[in-house]
């Protein structure tokens, strides 16, 4: 199994690659649908699950069909570099479906060492492990009107962390715009240049999850006493603090620590510090001193640099017109830019074939398509009295008539099913109704479509314009 999905994986990247990263792994064991492969570090692991977990998986499902699995080994070593008489077991992300916010960091959750990245907080001189991910660099981030500010900020504090007024240094922005990579970067690059400095690259998630262990465990001291020793702290997807009250006070108090000795503070949010909610105040004016840097969508030429980059980095040619294709309809997300032309290259090689405009044009839609976007409520009414040629007043008037009572359910209906608003706004905007009789309404189609093959139809043909 494993030579066949050496053979497809060899075809689709460069040799030199195939080389370093594939001929060291040494298949060990088949079960059920699970390839165990061992790899010689965790690095490598990191490396191949980074790079190459989307070739792994169209390797593995051609040869073991959908589900399969592929689990690593990997050859443990001592500090010494003695070969420890066990292997660790690491699970691949290559199995579930990859969601766009969960590439991020499944590794680091995954991974038991990792987890916890303080070894004996109290003692002195703890070896602490940076958590940093060296494939995110400056390198390969590539600068465009949309990062400028962000991009150079974050060199200026790779420079001179904490010597600059940019401190915390924070970038929000939206989902898959770079934030993670460059957040890394500036660690990245202040190891290379300042080695003697303590750098800490967390997500607020499992910062979170280490105070609330440490409040069982009661060492909250030394949870603090921990951070306190960081030079350089980022952490990233603060969002995730808001609402809880305990971790921001903790995270209060290391910050001011940190600022008040010079430390560098580096975070990552999903919104502007004005926008951010149920976060406390005092946190919020802190993050307002240094810098807040927008990272916002790449224009067309960052995404077709973008997009070059990856293929220059995999060795593989294809046509001008296809990249700029993808990049002219990809817009919002690089984590999806990068997804659609990995799937192209995987694709392509997979059938053999010549990476046409129209392959692109599949999966570019699939990509699109899969990209949720919040439908509104109006836009409900407008797609519902349309199909039924009824306009909108119509739809929301308090006529009783059969059919117009109909549609009128539907969009409630849909508009449950389609945003987050609240039954009585969904019921306020349809016509002014309570929630009550978008609970009904709802209920009401739920039923007709059990048992009204017609109005099933409705709904199919209704969700499918909905979802276009
Ligand atoms: P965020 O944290 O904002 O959700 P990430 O940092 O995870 O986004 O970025 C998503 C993907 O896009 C990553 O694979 C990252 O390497 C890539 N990426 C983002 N910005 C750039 C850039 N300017 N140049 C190259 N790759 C980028
Ligand atoms: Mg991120």
């Amino acid at each position: 199994v494993w030579d066949n999905c050496l053979l497809f994986i060899k075809d689709n990247i460069q040799e030199q690659a195939y080389k370093t990263w594939f001929e060291p792994i040494k298949a060990v064991e088949l079960s059920d649908n699970a390839l165990y492969i061992q790899v010689p570090s965790k690095f490598f692991y990191e490396w191949l699950e980074e790079h190459y977990v989307k070739l792994l998986k169209v390797a593995l499902t051609k040869e073991l069909g959908q589900g399969a699995k592929l689990l690593y080994k990997i050859k443990m070593e001592n500090k010494l570099g003695n070969k420890l008489p066990f292997t660790e077991q690491l699970p691949s992300n290559n199995h579930a479906a990859v969601k766009p916010q969960e590439v991020d960091a499944p590794i680091q959750n995954k991974n038991p060492e990792l987890k916890n990245p303080f070894v004996i907080p109290g003692i002195r001189n703890v070896k602490i492990e940076s958590q940093l991910n060296s494939n995110y660099n400056f390198d390969n981030f590539l600068e465009g009107e949309s990062n400028r500010l962000a991009r150079s900020a974050g060199m200026a504090v790779a420079n001179k962390p904490g010597g600059t007024s940019f401190n915390p240094l924070l970038f929000f922005g939206g989902v898959g715009l770079g934030k993670t990579h460059l957040a890394h970067a500036i660690g990245v690059e202040i190891k290379e240049k300042h080695p003697e400095k303590t750098v800490l690259y967390i997500s607020a998630e499992v910062f979170t999850q280490q105070y609330t262990d440490s409040v069982k465990k009661n060492t909250r001291n030394d949870f603090i006493h921990f951070y306190q020793l960081i030079d350089v702290l980022i952490i990233d997807d603060v969002q995730f603090l808001s609402g809880k009250a305990g971790t921001q006070d903790v995270f209060f108090h290391i910050f001011n620590y940190l600022h008040q000795n010079g430390k560098q503070v580096i975070l990552t949010s999903d919104k502007a510090p004005v926008d951010m909610q149920d976060i406390e105040q005092r946190l919020l004016s802190r993050f307002k001193w240094g810098l807040s840097a927008e990272i916002q969508q790449p224009d067309y030429e960052t995404r077709v640099a973008i997009l070059k980059n990856i293929l220059f980095r995999d060795g593989v040619e294809m046509p001008e017109e296809i990249v700029e294709y993808v990049a002219k309809n990809i817009k919002t997300n690089i984590r999806e830019l990068e997804g659609a032309i990995i799937s192209l290259i995987a694709q392509s090689s997979f059938n053999r074939r010549e990476v046409t405009l129209e392959l692109a044009k599949q999966v570019v839609e699939k990509f699109v398509k899969n990209v949720k976007r919040e439908v509104s409520i109006d836009y409900i009414q407008k797609v519902v009295s349309d199909y039924f040629q009824l306009d909108m007043e119509t739809l929301q008037s308090k006529t009783r008539k059969r059919d117009v009572v109909q549609a009128r359910q539907l969009a409630m209906f849909f508009a449950k099913k389609f945003t987050k608003s609240s039954l009585a706004t969904i019921g306020s905007q349809i016509g002014d109704r309570d929630h009550a009789t978008v609970l009904h309404a709802c209920k009401t189609v739920d039923n007709l479509v059990a048992t009204d093959k017609q109005f099933k139809k409705y709904v199919e043909d209704i969700h499918k314009k909905l979802s276009l």
